[in-house]
């Protein structure tokens, strides 16, 4: 194996955690006290940090050069999770390769019970190297009820030197025996100043691009460098055409062929589909802010076009309209058909869903 790099000709890895001061602050003092929880989930949006923070931490715990547990009166020093980056540890977690860092990840749109079934019999053997092994669950979320009742066990009596971390955006999106056995550690959204800030520092992004994104971005990192690509721009103004919500109060004249071409083209573009979504309700969410605050607006640079077109637009008929949009979310998150489920969504929006609802209401 080759000698250990300096630390000092190694820069350990930063990545957009400096919102995060709290769940920092929280993971230094277990590590610092040699507490660490045998389960933690940690929840919030995605990208704010959650995979980030947990691979830090299994750096730290690891690393080869972090100080030992320190005493009470040193507590006090300023919190963080600082992992040399340059150890054989260190290194191994940050390339994905150390054996003792096991990350699951859904195997198509879920995490299956064949996966926590081969995660138990990897749990059975004890680590190879690690001082504390990790298991970092990606999208947890994403379990369905048989494969999270087979980690149930698991959660309650890790084995020895083993640390479960799960990732998911809410702990109502979990079966409360999941949630009752972690030790909940909560991340908000990025504000859109670090946003912006980072996106200018670190990835040289432009001023401009970097103030757009980030206001488009709610809160999160990763969707700000999505937003920031070659052709965002362009494509965002491609979704917002080819749905009608360009003039959302002439969709019932839109013909049906069209509208069911739009559905065709986000179903074949599936890896998009998530963002796809999330930039329509944001579009239409845009038509309802702008009233009270054209700050709180994310498309800033189609401020013209949102003035022109809000006064049309009834607040109730823009909030039925995202209604659609999160309820095909919903349906697709449970595995319902996909190209079904859009169908059924363009069409709805398509119809004068304020007036449905009223009559609905009667
Ligand atoms: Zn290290």
């Amino acid at each position: 194996m080759n000698a250990l790099t300096p630390s000092n000709e190694v820069q350990p890895p930063s990545e957009p955690i400096a919102d995060q001061k709290r769940p920092v602050r929280i993971l230094t003092a277990f590590l610092h006290k040699e507490t660490i929880p045998h389960a933690l989930l940690f929840t919030g949006i995605d990208g704010v940090g959650k995979n980030r923070i947990a691979t830090l931490l299994a750096m730290t715990a690891n690393c080869a050069q972090a100080p030992p547990a320190r005493n009470g009166t040193e507590l006090s020093q300023p919190a963080g999770l600082h992992p040399c980056g340059a150890c054989r540890s260190c290194r191994k977690i940050e390339k994905g390769i150390h054996p003792d860092i096991v990350r699951i990840q859904p195997d198509g749109r879920t995490i299956r019970i064949h996966q926590i079934r081969t995660l138990i019999e990897t749990l059975s053997l004890k680590p190879m190297e690690a001082r504390r092994r990790f298991v970092i669950v990606e999208q947890a979320d994403t379990m369905r009820p048989a494969a999270a009742n087979a980690l149930l066990k698991t959660l309650e009596e890790p084995p020895d030197r083993t640390i479960l971390i799960l990732l998911a955006g809410q702990p109502a999106d979990l079966l409360p025996t999941i949630v009752s056995r972690c030790r909940h550690v909560r991340f908000h959204p990025v504000s859109v100043q670090s946003i912006a800030e980072r996106l200018e520092r670190v990835h040289g992004v432009p001023a401009a691009d970097a103030t757009l994104a980030a206001a488009a971005a709610d809160g999160s990192f990763t969707r700000a460098l999505e937003i920031t690509e070659p052709g965002w721009v362009a494509w965002r103004d491609w979704l917002i055409a080819a749905s009608g919500l360009d003039s959302p109060h002439t969709l019932p004249q839109k013909p049906l062929g069209e509208l069911l071409a739009f559905a065709e083209q986000l179903t074949k573009n599936k890896s998009r589909l998530p963002e796809a979504l999330e930039t329509m309700a944001g579009w239409l969410r845009d038509l309802i802010v702008i009233r009270h605050d054209t700050s709180k607006v994310t498309s800033t640079d189609r401020l013209d076009d949102l003035q022109a077109l809000y006064g049309r637009l009834p607040v109730e008929f823009l909030i039925a309209k995202i209604d659609v949009i999160r309820e095909a979310q919903k349906s697709i998150e449970t595995n319902s058909n996909l190209r079904l489920t859009l169908e059924a969504m363009v069409l709805r929006l398509s119809q004068d869903c304020a007036k449905d609802k009223r009559l609905n209401s009667n």
